[in-house]
């Protein structure tokens, strides 16, 4: 079997189209949405990330303020921007690009920003509201591989669902988005045992680790889809998932690449949730 490739590049593509036809309406109401990117410190990755970010919403019809401040900046002074931007109307969206230096806790940073312009989905009421299936920003990059498996139709219902990484980031949002759609589902980490026996009954795998060639053709079930968020260099120096794309392909259904899989849906779904924080601050019913 040869699988069918899961296009994160043309399923943005589509999605990104249908977000700033939607900001232009709110735009022309006299709201532009507006992403606050706050960036602490010189980390090279993390400054490709934003950059990023900060693009995309440019391209899409959604403002976006970034700061970056010195490794230096204290904790208070972080969380007394963070204040001011949650009483800012102008923002509706906050994202803390993390990891912050390590003066400074994480946790904490994170709960100071309003829930209501948690985009990110990383607050402990965001991580709430998805536990008890309530209306809150899911976290951007498995809300991005859920609307992966949507895009292919993939209806969960009873099937077994394997997420390989336990993060709060992405293996249990991840988890629990798959348990909301009725799948049976399995979460693997680093101490689990034989990894292979439990992916094998797998029809949907997640794999979320950083680590190249985790999973291999050996490991999947033959028409398993298969979704790869990991982001890895090889050897070479290339980019590459968890996934051993050139052997799995032979076995799966399905099977997103790396890169233009996952990576382009997070920035996607970051997007997504800024713009439904904008409508829900413009009292706009919720749409999907
Ligand atoms: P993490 O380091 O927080 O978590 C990794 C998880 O993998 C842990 O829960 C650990 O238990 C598990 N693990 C480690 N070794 C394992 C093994 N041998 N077998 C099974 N499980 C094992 O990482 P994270 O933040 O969840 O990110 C995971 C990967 O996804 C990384 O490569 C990261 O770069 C990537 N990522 C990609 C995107 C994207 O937009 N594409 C977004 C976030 C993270």
């Amino acid at each position: 079997m040869t699988a069918q490739l899961i296009d994160g590049i043309a399923l943005s593509k589509q999605l990104r189209t249908g977000i700033a036809q939607r900001a232009a309406v709110l735009q022309a109401q006299g709201t532009q949405p507006g992403l606050a990117v706050l960036l602490v410190g010189d980390n090279p990755a993390s400054q490709v990330y934003v950059r990023n970010k900060v693009k995309a919403c440019h391209e899409n019809g959604l403002h976006s303020l970034l700061e970056q401040h010195p490794a230096s900046l204290s904790e208070a002074a972080l969380l007394s921007r963070i204040a001011a931007l949650n009483n800012d109307p102008t923002i509706h969206g906050i994202l803390v690009q993390l990891p912050l230096p390590a003066h400074m806790d994480a946790h904490r940073v994170i709960e100071a920003i309003s829930p209501a312009k948690d985009v990110d989905g990383f607050h402990v009421a965001s991580a709430g509201a998805l536990m008890t299936g309530t209306p809150g920003f899911w976290p951007c990059t498995p809300y991005g591989c859920m609307k992966m498996l949507e895009s292919i139709g993939c209806n969960l219902r009873g099937k077994h669902a394997v997420v390989i990484g336990r993060s709060n980031i992405v293996g249990k949002p991840m988890a629990l988005m798959l348990l909301a759609q009725s799948a049976t589902v399995s979460i693997c980490h680093s101490a689990t045992p034989d990894l292979a026996a439990i992916t094998r009954q797998a029809d949907v795998v997640v794999a979320a680790v950083g680590k190249v060639n985790l999973l291999t053709a050996d490991m999947v079930k033959p028409g398993a889809v298969v979704i790869d968020v990991g982001m890895n260099r090889n050897a070479q120096g290339k980019l590459c998932g968890d996934v051993d794309f050139a052997g799995v392909s032979q076995v799966a259904g399905w099977i997103t690449p790396v890169p233009g899989g996952v990576g382009p849906m997070t920035i996607t779904m970051l997007l997504m949730n800024t713009l439904q924080a904008c409508e829900q601050a413009s009292g706009q019913p919720a749409a999907a």
